[in-house]
Formats: structure tokens, sequence, C-alpha cells
């Protein structure tokens, strides 16, 4: 199907392969909610030949459990997230994130696909994902291929996605005792972009750490994992507290933040510090132990 969308031609595949045949046009763009592109056209910051829209592609919209993961077709939307029961349950850092983002009206169209393609380093989602070690599916013209979130976004409102690759879905695991958590601080309205966002999961076996990963957003070019926070694996619970303070501290020197309406680098990075500190202390259960 075809129309016209001011200059560009508005294009409305039936499938991933008919999408990505769309995308191979120069200056043709996926549009999913168009919350973002949407903004970016109307300011010129954008001039495409072709938006390709990717909401009449069944594949793209299916969100289930399948093989020990929740797999999350790209179009699903924000809102549908948030409120998905087993989202909610088993990833709620996921959950919690998607409900964090801007307002009503965005998390309704907004989807997980754009979340991930527009690359902001404010995002809400990225940290959460990357703390949740999931994995991105992207179709092209050369087959299909499997990114880690931080793979994906490579550099401020950066992919590594091809001019005719499309993100087809998010595959996150579900691990029995995993814990997840995800915080996100803003001085401003509750519906503005976070100053820094922190995610965190624990896998929990008798009590006792055996695995945690620690992600932020906000604080960089693009959200990032903090390789530290491996060691509080089989840490015992008298010192969770102190070492989850030394992996905050770890959190904040890795942190390259900008300083920008919403705070200060040097402002940010102290918050990287406060917030790593507040999310891990929420994972592991000793929230308000000092
Ligand atoms: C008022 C407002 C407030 C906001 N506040 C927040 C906030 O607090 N936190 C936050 O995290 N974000 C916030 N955002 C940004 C929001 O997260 C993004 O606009 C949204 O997630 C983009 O999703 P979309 O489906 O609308 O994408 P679109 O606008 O359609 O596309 C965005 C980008 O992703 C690409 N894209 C879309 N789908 C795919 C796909 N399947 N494969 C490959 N590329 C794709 C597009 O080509 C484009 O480059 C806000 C936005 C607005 C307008």
């Amino acid at each position: 199907m075809t129309g016209t969308s001011g200059e560009a031609a508005f294009l409305v595949p039936g499938t991933v392969e008919a999408a990505v045949e769309a995308l191979g046009a120069a200056g043709a763009v996926a549009l999913a909610g168009g919350t973002s592109i949407g903004l970016m056209v109307g300011q010129g910051l954008l001039a495409p030949s072709a938006l390709v829209w990717l909401g009449r592609i069944p594949e793209l919209s299916v969100l289930e459990e399948a093989d020990g993961g929740m797999s999350i077709g790209a179009t699903t939307t924000l809102a549908a997230l948030a409120a998905h029961p087993r989202v909610r349950t088993t990833v709620p850092a996921l959950a919690d994130a998607a409900a964090s983002v801007g307002n009503t009206r965005v998390r309704a169209v907004a989807t997980i696909g754009g979340a991930l393609g527009h690359a902001d380093p404010r995002q809400d989602l990225p940290p959460a994902l990357l703390a949740l070690d999931a994995r991105v599916e992207v179709a092209g013209r050369r087959g299909r291929r499997h990114l880690a979130i931080d793979e994906l976004i490579d550099g401020f409102m950066s992919t590594d996605l091809g001019p005719d690759e499309v993100i087809t879905a998010v595959r996150v695991p579900l691990v029995d005792g995993r814990r997840s958590c995800y915080l996100r601080f803003t001085p401003g309205s509750a519906d503005d972009y976070p100053t820094v966002a922190a995610a965190a999961t624990a896998d929990v076996a008798d009590g006792v750490p055996t695995a945690v990963r620690l992600a932020i957003g906000g604080a960089g070019p693009a959200a990032y994992l903090v390789p530290e926070a491996e060691e509080l694996g089989g840490v015992p619970e008298g010192r969770w507290a102190a070492a989850s303070a030394e992996v905050a501290e770890a959190a904040a020197r890795r942190a390259d933040p900008v300083d920008d309406r919403l705070g200060s680098a040097a402002y940010k990075r102290r918050m990287v510090a406060v917030w790593a500190r507040r999310v891990l202390e929420r994972c592991l259960g000793t929230e308000g132990a000092d």
C-alpha cells in the first residue's frame, strides 16, 4: 500500500521482507509510533524520501513467552508493555521503565522498536534492557542477526542498524530467582526525561546474589553497563550495603555526562552514584539498611 505524507511517500508494508525492501530505497526511514520522527521531520532535522510504517506487520506486534524468555515484537507499545501481566511480574524493571516514558499519549503509540531506534541517551528503556541482558533481533536484506543493547546503540543517537534493517523483536531472558529494578531521577515534572536512570538485576539463590548487573542511562552518549557490579555475586549479606556503595562509585567514575537542561555534568555524575546505590539496594533488598 502507498500514500503520500507531505513530500515523502507513505508506505505500509504487510511483511518484514516488504519493509526491508522498502527501506532499501535511498532516504527511506522506518516509522513506528512516530513520536520522535514526527518531531524530527517537523523541525526539519530529517527529510525522508519515504516513511515506511511498520504498524501493519503482524509479526512485529507479537508479545509472548517462548523458549525461556519474553519475546516482544518491535511495534509493541510502551503502554502495552507496562500493563502486560507477565512483563510486570517477571521483568518489572522493563515494565517500570516503559511506564516512566513521557506521558500517557506518548506511551499509547510509542513502541519498543522506536525507543531503541531513536537511541537518545536519556531514554528509559535502554538501561533497563541492558541490565536485563536483552537481545535485539534485526532483519535486513542479508538476513537476520541478533545484537546486545550496547551493540545496537553504539553512540549518541546512533545505532548499528544498516539503512535497510529493521528491528523485529526484543528478547528478554527469564531466569528463575532473578530480581530486576528500575529507578529514574528527574528534578522536573514526572513526564520529563530522566536526569539519570539506573537499572539492576540480581540472581538470588538461597538468599545470596549469584550474579548482579547494573546499567546506567542519561550519563553518557549511550546507556552503559557497570562491570564492577559482577563483584556483588557471592558477597555475604552483611557486606551488601557497603559493596553496593563501592559499585555505585565505580558507576559514577564510568559516567561521561554532558551539561544540559537536566543538570550539569558534575551533578549528573553524583546522581549516578546516588541512584546506582539505591537501585542496587532495592534489588538486593537492603533498602533503608543504612
Ligand atoms: C513528549 C515526549 C516525551 C518523551 N519523554 C520520554 C521519556 O521520559 N523517556 C524516554 O525514554 N523517552 C521519552 N520520549 C521519547 C520516546 O521514548 C520516543 O519518542 C519513542 O520511544 C519512539 O518510539 P516511536 O515508536 O514513536 O518511534 P518513531 O518516532 O516512529 O521512530 C523513532 C526512531 O526509531 C526508528 N525506528 C522505529 N521503529 C523501528 C524499528 N522497528 N526498527 C528500526 N528502526 C525503528 C525510526 O526510524 C526513528 O529513527 C519522549 C517523547 C516525546 C514526544
